[in-house]
């Protein structure tokens, strides 16, 4: 089959690969219809994400139609059309009867490895470093689902690709970042990055009842989606300060709460600061560019909620711990609990509360994803999602 592998920093190339097979009674093949490029896979593209190999395939959002199930899948069959939730999850350890799917004890093979840079384990998840469990992605023709049994949702046929994919990663994880705010009616929320995790924080925070959204980017285009997403504010802060301006949106007192969707790769306004954190992540001495996180926790109000949806590695520097300690907030994070959410966001869509479609802004033939991914990476052509067809 022709997938999409990780040659090196910067380097993806889409090849022929050995056709994925069932491992595991309860494994399933999916014929992917449609993938999408993440944030989250910028971090494997500019090598921030250690455990790589040269060949790994990559993907985490993809969709399809199960072409063979294993013996022990009894809800799946042939035929079905699925949507894959990204954390790989067994159902049934201790973290998953809780519903926290993205720390499931059973799917990661590699836990070592992690282990000695988190003290403990997360799950699996497809086409995201040895760390985390070595599995080949989706950005392919096939794509073996362990735990096929658990993780995928079969959709109805009436709703297109563009509007059931996102149900894999981006929705759901704007959807947690919003939840974890514990937003109650007329709360501000303030939301730190416009991709589409960021708008689907903004889309969900209307959803949950926030009374004004302020979205925070620098590109106008993405500020622009996130408009149309429902957010009553936005700032680019290339143009104000953002803390003095949440301060004057909020008569001085902070948001209620602060959702980070940008991440270990953010981009500071100052170049002698962005140029500090580049450096010390460079040189390996900081995995993270911290830049908006702080920026999060010192806007919030006392007493508020840091929710961080934003992917983090491993260790930041300068990290204001005073100001979240003596202040009372709450921080709440994780890998996107997507089984949890994946039923009742299916059935938002499905009511047309929602139409997750709108962050699409390109579909591409799977063999363009080298120049799909850089394209994303340098935010050229409005590019907002990329959606690769098979
Ligand atoms: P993206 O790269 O499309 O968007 C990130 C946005 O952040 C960009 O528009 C960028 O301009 C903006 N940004 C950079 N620095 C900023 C700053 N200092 N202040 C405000 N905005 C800034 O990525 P995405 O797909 O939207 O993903 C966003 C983050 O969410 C990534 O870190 C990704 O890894 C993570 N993610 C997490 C989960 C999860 O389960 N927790 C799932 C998916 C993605
Ligand atoms: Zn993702
Ligand atoms: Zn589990």
């Amino acid at each position: 089959m022709r997938a999409t592998q990780w040659m090196g920093k910067k380097h993806i190339e889409v090849n022929e690969v050995p056709d994925p097979q069932i491992l595991n009674d309860r494994d399933a093949i999916v014929k992917v219809t449609s993938t999408a490029i993440c944030g989250s896979d910028l971090h494997l593209y500019d090598g921030f994400i250690p455990t790589m190999r040269s060949g790994d395939i990559l993907g985490h959002e993809f969709m399809g139609e199960v072409v063979e199930v294993g013996r022990g899948v009894g809800n799946l069959r042939v035929g079905d059309r699925v949507v894959v939730p990204f954390p790989i999850a067994c159902g049934s350890c201790n973290s998953c009867r809780q519903g926290l799917f993205s720390v499931c004890e059973n799917s990661n093979p590699n836990a070592r490895i992690a282990e000695k840079v988190m003290g403990h384990s997360p799950c699996g998840i497809f086409g995201y470093s040895h760390m985390m469990g070595g599995y080949p992605g989706g950005q392919a023709e096939y794509a073996r689902v362990p735990f096929a049994d658990v993780g995928p949702l079969v959709v109805d046929d009436d709703l297109t690709d563009e509007q059931l994919l996102f149900l894999t990663d981006v929705f759901p994880t704007g959807y947690m970042g919003a939840d974890n705010c514990d937003i109650s009616p007329g709360d501000v929320v303030a939301v730190w990055g416009a991709g589409a995790v960021g708008q689907f924080a903004v889309a969900s925070a209307k959803l949950l009842g926030a009374e004004r959204v302020v979205a925070i980017d620098r590109f106008d285009y993405r500020l622009d989606k996130a408009r149309e997403a429902g957010a009553t504010d936005v700032l680019n802060y290339e143009d104000v300060d953002v803390l003095d301006a949440l301060q004057e949106l909020t008569a001085g007192r902070g948001p209620d709460a602060a959702i980070d969707c940008v991440g270990m790769e953010a981009h500071h306004p100052s170049t002698a600061i962005h140029a500090y954190d580049r450096a010390k992540q460079a040189a390996m001495l900081e995995t993270e560019r911290p830049h908006a996180l702080r920026e999060a926790i010192l806007a919030v109000k006392n007493g508020g909620t840091v929710s961080i949806v934003g992917v983090y590695g491993g260790l930041m520097d300068k990290f204001p711990i005073g100001s979240l300690m003596n202040r009372s907030l709450t921080v709440k994070t994780g890998q996107a609990h997507v089984q949890r959410y994946l039923k009742p966001l299916y059935e938002r869509i499905r009511n047309g509360e929602i139409d997750p479609s709108f962050v699409v802004s390109h579909t591409l033939p799977l063999e363009q994803a080298p120049q799909a991914y850089r394209m994303f990476r340098d935010k050229e052509d409005r590019s907002n999602k990329v959606v690769l067809k098979p």
